[in-house]
C-alpha cells in the first residue's frame, strides 16, 4: 500500500512523540543485529507511543547498517538492518528519518589523515594515539563530500524514508580549518592566513555549501523530505532555513553544559522562526552513549512538561544495543512519559506561544548577522542573553529570543542586554517600535558605539560618560527601581558604565556608589570587594518615556552571580513598563508557567522544576513533590466561558478582576495545564 504523502511540517504538527535511536557501533564488535526481532522491535516501539524514530544509515565509526555500495557495511552485520527496521515501523505508522554522521567518520578519517580537519597548530582534529574519540572530517574536500552524498542518495532510493538526518555539521575550532586543501582555497580566495575573520566566513560558507548541496541531492529524489542538519541551530539559524525542515534542540539538561536553561532558552529562540521544532532530551542518567544510564518517570516528566510548555514536539534520545533488541526497562520509562504526552495532545498539537518581551540577540559589530559558529557560542556562552532569560522565566513572563532582523510587532517590551551593537537599520526599527508604544529595557554598553561613545538606542535619557571604574560597584535605589528591597548600598558584581541624564523629561533612579579600591595586589581590604565608599553623581537607572537605562551589567551578573537583587530591580523596570503582564502567580521562582493559544482558547502550562543538587555539579529531578494551591492573574480578551484541568478535564472556580481571571490550581505535580475556553 502507497504511503500518503505528508509534508515536514505535517508530520512535525501531528507527531509530537519521537525517539532518537542512536546506534554508533564500534567496528570491533562481531554480533551485531544478532538479536533482532523485527515484530519486537516494531512492537515495542509502537507499545510505547513512539510515533517517529531517527535510525541509523551511517554512524560515527563510518558503518553502515544496511548493505551499502557507497559506503562500508559494518563488519558484524549478516543482514540488512536498516532495511528490516524500516519495515517493522511502517506496520506501525511510524515514521522513521535516516541518520547519517556528516563531519564524524573514524573509518574515512584512520584511511585519509589528509581529509581530517586541521587545527592552527598544524594538528589533525582527532584523538591523539593514547585516546579514544572521533575524527572531524574536513567537509572542503569533494571526494570526502561525494561520499557522504552518495550515501544520503543510496538511503532515499533504497528505502524511501522521510528525509535524512545529518549529524555533526559544526564549524572546525575557530577560525577554521587548516588542512592543505582548505590552504589552499585560502590562497586562492587571496587573503592571508593569519586573517580570522576572514578564515571563519570561509570555513562559515562551507558549511552551507556542504548542506545545501546534500539537501538538494536528498530533494531531487523526494522534494517534500524532511531535512535536519544537526548543530546548525544557532542565533544564525534564521538565514539558514533553506535546508531546514524542521528544528531540533539538542539539549540533555542533566548533562553540566547544557542544563536545565539552554532548551527554553533555544525553543524561545526557534519559535519565532517558520518552523516546528522539537526538544531533543535523552533517556540516559549522563550523556549520549550511557548505556545503564536511565532517567527517573519524573525526571521525564519535568522534562516533557518544559517541551510542551515551550510548544515543541518531544524527542528523546536512546542507543540500540549492538544486537539489536531494545531494552525493555528503557522502553517501560519512555512509555510512561509518552502515555502522559498523549494524553495531553489534545491541548498541544497546533498551539502556538504568546510573547509579550523579547530578549534581542545584539550582533557585535553595527548591522553585522549574530554568531554563525556553533550552538553554544554566542548562547551558552552569553552570559547576558542567559542571565535576561532566567529572569523572565523566572518571572514568570512570556517571552522569545529575537533576532534584529525578526518582526518586533508582538511583543510589549524588548530586552538589550548589556553590550552588544546596532546600526542604523536596527536604529530605525527600534524608533518604530518605540512609536507604536512599545518599550526598551538595556543596559551597561548595549547599542554603545564606542567610537562615538553615543548609544545608538532612539529614545534613551541617558548620555555615556565612561566605564565605572569600581568592579564591584554599588547601588544606591531609589523607591520605584528597589520596590520590594531594603534600603542598602546593593553590591553590582559585574562591569557598569557611568552615565549623566539628558535634558528633557529623563528621571534618575538612584546613584551609583564606589568602593574605596579594586582589590588587587596594590590594595585589598578583608576577604573580598572593598567596602562601599562615596556616593557618585552617576544614575544606577534612567527613564526616559518607554525606555529604561540600567548602569550596570545585571544580566551578566545574575547568569553568573545569581543575585537576587538584579531579578528585583529588572522586575521593576519591567512593572514600570508592562502593567498588566499576561500572567501573573504566586508560585515558586523555579516553576516556569507558559501560554500558549490553541484553537481560540488559552492554555497554560505549570511546570514544577524541583531538582536536588545530587553531586558537585549535577542536579536531578528523582522525585516530584507537588506544588498547591498556585494563585494565577490570567489577562484574557474577554470572560471565559469555562476553565479546567487538562488533561484530567476538572471545571475549577474562577472570578474575573478587571481584565484578568483568577484562579487557584489545587495541584501541580510534574505538569499542569489550565485551559481557558
Ligand atoms: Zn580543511
Amino acid at each position: 500500500m502507497a504511503r500518503k504523502v505528508i509534508t515536514p511540517a505535517q508530520i512535525c504538527e501531528q507527531r509530537l512523540r519521537w525517539v532518537h535511536l542512536d546506534f554508533h557501533t564500534s567496528e570491533l564488535i562481531k554480533d551485531v543485529g544478532t538479536e533482532f526481532d523485527p515484530d519486537e522491535f516494531g512492537s515495542t516501539l509502537n507499545k510505547a507511543r513512539v510515533n517517529l524514530i531517527t535510525l541509523f544509515g551511517k554512524c560515527h565509526h563510518g558503518m553502515s547498517y544496511y548493505p551499502t555500495k557507497t559506503g562500508t557495511m559494518h563488519p558484524g552485520l549478516k543482514f540488512d538492518l536498516l532495511g528490516k527496521q524500516i519495515k517493522a515501523c511502517r506496520k506501525y505508522n511510524i515514521a522513521t528519518p535516516v541518520y547519517v554522521s556528516v563531519k564524524v567518520d573514524v573509518h574515512m578519517g584512520r584511511q585519509n589523515l589528509g581529509w581530517v580537519n586541521r587545527t592552527k597548530d598544524g594538528r589533525p582534529w582527532c584523538p591523539s594515539p593514547m585516546e579514544a574519540a572521533w575524527y572531524n572530517m574536513c567537509m572542503n574536500n569533494p571526494e570526502y563530500y561525494k561520499y557522504v552524498e552518495d550515501q544520503a542518495v543510496e538511503i532515499m532510493k533504497r528505502y524511501d524514508p522521510e528525509g535524512i538526518w545529518f549529524d555533526m555539521c559544526y564549524p572546525a575550532p575557530y577560525p577554521g580549518c587548516f588542512c592543505q586543501r582548505c590552504l589552499e582555497r585560502m590562497d586562492k580566495e587571496g587573503f592571508d592566513r593569519n586573517d580570522d575573520a576572514k578564515h571563519w566566513d570561509m570555513e562559515y560558507r562551507i558549511i552551507r555549501e556542504y548542506t545545501r548541496e546534500l539537501a538538494k541531492a536528498v530533494r531531487r529524489i523526494k522534494p517534500n523530505a524532511m531535512l535536519f542538519f544537526n548543530s546548525r541551530v544557532t542565533p544564525n539559524v534564521r538565514n539558514e532555513l533553506d535546508v531546514l525542515t524542521h528544528l531540533e534542540i539538542e539539549s540533555l539538561p542533566t548533562v553540566p553544559g547544557w542544563g536545565y536553561l539552554f532548551f527554553p532558552f533555544m525553543a524561545r529562540m526557534c519559535r519565532t522562526l517558520n518552523r516546528r521544532y522539537v526538544g531533543q532530551t535523552a533517556r540516559f542518567h549522563k550523556s549520549w552513549g550511557d548505556f545503564g544510564g536511565l532517567k527517573t518517570e519524573d525526571q521525564l516528566e519535568y522534562e516533557m512538561g518544559a517541551i510542551l510548555g515551550a510548544g515543541a514536539g518531544m524527542g528523546i534520545g536512546d542507543q540500540l544495543h549492538p544486537r539489536g533488541k531494545l531494552n525493555k526497562g528503557v522502553y517501560e520509562i519512555v512509555g510512561a512519559t509518552y502515555k502522559k504526552l498523549e494524553e495531553r495532545e489534545p491541548w498541544c498539537v497546533g498551539a502556538k506561544a504568546i510573547a509579550e518581551i523579547a530578549v534581542l540577540m545584539l550582533p557585535d559589530k553595527p548591522d553585522a548577522s549574530v554568531e554563525i559558529g556553533s550552538p553554544w557560542e554566542g548562547m551558552l556562552f552569553n552570559d547576558s542573553r542567559f542571565g535576561a532569560g532566567a529572569m523572565l522565566q523566572e518571572l514568570k513572563h512570556q517571552w522569545n529570543v529575537e533576532s534584529t532582523e525578526g518582526n518586533f510587532d508582538q511583543y510589549k517590551v524588548l530586552v538589550l542586554p548589556d553590550k552588544g551593537a546596532c546600526g542604523p537599520a536596527l536604529r530605525k526599527k527600534l524608533s518604530a517600535f518605540l512609536l507604536k508604544g512599545g518599550s526598551v529595557i538595556l543596559s551597561h554598553e548595549a547599542t554603545l558605539d564606542k567610537n562615538t561613545g553615543k548609544f545608538a538606542c532612539p529614545g534613551i535619557g541617558a548620555k555615556y560618560v565612561k566605564p565605572c571604574e569600581f568592579i564591584p560597584s554599588f547601588m544606591k535605589l531609589d523607591t520605584a527601581l528597589g520596590k520590594g528591597l531594603v534600603q542598602t548600598p546593593w553590591a553590582m558584581y559585574e562591569e557598569s558604565s557611568l552615565v549623566k541624564k539628558t535634558a528633557g523629561g529623563a528621571k534618575s533612579m538612584g546613584n551609583v556608589c564606589s568602593s574605596y579600591f579594586n582589590r588587587d595586589y596594590r590594595h585589598f581590604c578583608s576577604h573580598f570587594q572593598s567596602p562601599p565608599d562615596k556616593t557618585l553623581p552617576y544614575p544606577v537607572a534612567v527613564q526616559k518615556g518607554r525606555v529604561i537605562y540600567i548602569y550596570g551589567s545585571i544580566f551578566k551578573g545574575y547568569h553568573l552571580h545569581g543575585y537576587h537583587a538584579y531579578k528585583t530591580i529588572f522586575a521593576n523596570a519591567l512593572n514600570m513598563l508592562l502593567k498588566e503582564p499576561l500572567i501573573r502567580a504566586n508560585a515558586p521562582a523555579s516553576m516556569e508557567i507558559d501560554v500558549l493559544k490553541q484553537k481560540g482558547r488559552l492554555v497554560v502550562h505549570l511546570v514544577n522544576f524541583q531538582p536536588q543538587r545530587r553531586h558537585g555539579i549535577m542536579e536531578y529531578i528523582e522525585t516530584i513533590y507537588p506544588v498547591r494551591d498556585v494563585l494565577l492573574h490570567i489577562r484574557t480578551a474577554k470572560k471565559p466561558s469555562r476553565v479546567y484541568l487538562a488533561p484530567q478535564e476538572i471545571d475549577i472556580p474562577f472570578e474575573m478582576a478587571g481584565n484578568c481571571a483568577v484562579v487557584s490550581v489545587p495541584e501541580v505535580r510534574g505538569h499542569q495545564m489550565v485551559v481557558l475556553e
